[in-house]
């Protein structure tokens, strides 16, 4: 397809997928001078079933993009950080970490944070946006790719693949690695609240499951239940009805919330790819992998892999660039869901790691410093290891 505006080969760059990771590679690259092309299956404004939170990691990005003062003009709130706790027991608060100059996170409502993302892509004279082209297949030829889609066929030196997390696309280049069991899934839901926003996201820990809640825009706050397999099955046929009662069981002072707009499940997690970048092919934001939204993680993570995309294409090997790149981003984050996801499934663990709180309040919020890549696990002590898994 000759795109309108384009002519010879249509792009220098073609981008599968307008989400967060997608629009985020479009918008570096053109800064960095290239033409670009973003075909996306749907029409925006589109919602997308997430916990809704942009940890501090992802601000950055934002902020180099021009667009964290306009996501904050919308109304996203503030993040401070995340109290954890046990089903009617208090509740203990871990700030986020300090990372230069950046503590907060920001509640966003997906729907307007990728409509604003969108509008960016559509504002920039470099970018050529699509919307409901579909991707079908990418055929890897000399000095290139074709990238066949709904409309016809886009010729680009290179193409970063953000169709998120079961990345079609992926799977068709035979990279696909996953989901690993045991299989997680995450329901989700808005909640208008007549209370004061309040900047914590809060996670209660159940049997099987997480309660996730944080405040997004206005009085809403975003509620999601992440649990297993075994528990995934008794919401056949009453996904709303039982994912209420849930919330409400472990989350009572809710009961004076509304449940507004619909109940929407995504998963199973834990993808991986075996490569995430060959023959001109990169795979960006959740189709290059993602764990699991205990961390809070996907889209700062999105964001930061764009930047390292476009960037990587600047240098004499992109491919092993980007590869390093990634490795260097995603590792210990994915470290840290690991573990996290191992003391959810020990409740006795949860409680040792939570009284350990109050004699190093330090360790959970280093803790989470690993997991937004900001430092390594040796930024934890021996003892402060100790102490988190025997409560001591
Ligand atoms: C329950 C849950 C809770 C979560 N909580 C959080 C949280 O609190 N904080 C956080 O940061 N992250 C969270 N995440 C993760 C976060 O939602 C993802 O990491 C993030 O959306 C990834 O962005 P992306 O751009 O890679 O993919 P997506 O946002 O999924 O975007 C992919 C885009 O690609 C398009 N597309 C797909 N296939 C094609 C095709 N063939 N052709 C053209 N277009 C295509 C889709 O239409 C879509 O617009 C959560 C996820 C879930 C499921």
């Amino acid at each position: 397809m000759a795109m309108a505006g384009w002519s010879g080969v249509d792009a220098d760059v073609a981008v599968v997928g307008a989400g967060p990771a997608g629009a985020a590679a479009a918008l570096f690259a053109a800064r960095r001078g290239r033409h670009v092309v973003v075909l996306e299956k749907q029409a925006f404004p589109r919602d997308k079933p997430c916990g809704e939170g942009l940890m501090p990691s992802g601000r950055s990005p934002l902020r180099e993009l021009g667009l964290e003062a306009i996501v904050s003009a919308q109304g996203a709130p503030p993040l401070n950080g995340v109290q954890f706790g046990l089903p009617h027991q208090p509740r203990v608060a871990v700030p986020f970490p300090e990372h230069r100059g950046d503590q907060a996170g920001l509640g966003i409502r997906r729907l307007d944070f990728d409509a604003r993302l969108a509008d960016a892509l559509s504002r920039d004279p470099r970018i050529e946006f699509c919307q409901r082209t579909e991707v079908r297949n990418i055929r890897p030829d000399p000095g290139g790719s074709t990238v066949s889609t709904t409309s016809g066929d886009v010729r680009a030196r290179f193409v970063a693949v953000a169709d998120g997390l079961r990345s079609g696309l992926r799977h068709r280049l035979g990279w696909t690695v996953g989901p690993r069991p045991p299989h997680r899934y995450g329901i989700v839901a808005h909640w208008q609240v007549d209370a004061p926003v309040d900047p914590w996201v809060r996670i209660t820990f159940g049997e099987g499951l997480e309660v996730y809640e944080g405040p997004v825009a206005g009085n809403q706050r975003m509620v999601g239940l992440l649990c297993y397999q075994a528990r995934m099955r008794e919401f056949g046929g009453r996904l709303a009805e039982h994912y209420r009662d849930i919330v409400l069981s472990l989350r009572p002072e809710l009961s004076d919330a509304q449940l507004i707009g619909p109940v929407s499940a995504a998963g199973p997690f834990w993808y991986r790819a075996s490569t995430v970048a060959r023959h001109g092919i990169f795979l960006v934001g959740d189709a290059g992998g993602f764990s699991d939204p205990i961390t809070g993680e996907g889209i700062a993570a999105g964001l930061r892999q764009a930047r390292a995309f476009a960037m990587a294409l600047d240098s004499p090997n992109p491919e092993r660039t980007y590869r390093h790149a990634h490795r260097r981003l995603t590792r210990d984050p994915r470290r840290v869901a690991s573990l996290l996801l191992r003391l959810t499934r020990t409740p006795a663990l949860v409680e040792r790691g939570l009284d350990s709180h109050e004699r190093a309040p330090q360790t959970l919020t280093k803790l989470l410093g690993i997991g937004f890549g900001y430092w390594g696990f040796n930024r934890i002590t021996p003892r402060e290891w100790i102490r988190m898994f025997t409560g001591r």
